[in-house]
């Protein structure tokens, strides 16, 4: 679907039509294993999106994202931020399960970018939050998570992309899970900055201003990034 496409229809018809074309993909060899596709949950105004890995096992039983322990976890940080799934939106990076819970290959990642794309294009998010290192990699590649973990990045777009452990990560090593959390209590301030510069960015279209941001400089945390 064509970028003008998505932005002329509603996001609950452009998700369906989203949906419906990803249950029938054969685009990679996932397609012969999967019990059903996992495109996505959430609201689809949801201003905040998280993007997983891949679906486990009761994911491509289920269909849905983040269901099972480390979906019960994710659920819990959710709540942290003062948030519940239903006003947020979750995706994976591919929508069908690898065999045996093995990482997805590149191939596979890259023949399922463009249905994250449209999401994207659909959703507008102002927050997008990277769950784990398969996500991560599209906008901060060749970084470590354990160094760069919460600290946000602002695109040229005025979207904020905050890198975070993959939940799952707490259940396999404990002492992880208080910086998750820690790390998910800054959300709300990421988001109020991001609806921030999103209406500066309005007024000042609207007034035919130009903005001028000053040099770059980093926001609390990003000094991690380097
Ligand atoms: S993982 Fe993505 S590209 Fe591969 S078959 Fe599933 S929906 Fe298609």
């Amino acid at each position: 679907m064509s970028e003008l496409a998505t932005a002329t229809r509603s996001p609950e018809l452009a998700l369906a039509n989203l949906y419906e074309r990803i249950a029938d993909c054969p685009n990679c060899p996932l397609a012969r294993t999967r019990t059903q596709t996992v495109p996505g949950a959430g609201s689809p105004t949801a201003e905040v999106m998280f993007i997983g890995e891949a679906p486990g096992q009761r994911e491509d039983e289920q269909g849905r994202p983040f269901v099972g322990p480390a979906g019960r976890f994710l659920d819990e940080l959710i709540g942290v931020a003062g948030w519940t799934r239903d006003e947020v939106y979750i995706a994976n990076v591919v929508k069908c399960r690898p065999p045996g819970n093995r990482d997805p290959e590149p191939e596979e990642i890259a023949a399922c970018r463009p249905y994250l794309d449209e999401q994207f294009a659909i959703l507008r998010p102002k927050v997008i939050v990277t769950l784990g290192r398969f996500s991560m990699q599209r906008w901060f590649p060749d970084a470590a998570i354990s160094r760069i973990h919460g600290a946000p990045r602002h695109l040229e777009d005025g979207r904020v992309v905050v890198p975070m452990y993959h939940p799952a990560a707490a259940l396999h090593n404990g002492s992880l899970r208080d910086v998750i959390i820690e790390d998910f209590r800054a959300l709300p301030g990421l988001l109020a900055e991001a609806r921030a510069a999103e209406a500066a960015r309005r007024d000042a279209q609207a007034s035919g201003a130009t903005i001028d941001d000053g040099p770059a400089r980093p926001l609390p945390g990003q000094e991690r990034l380097i």
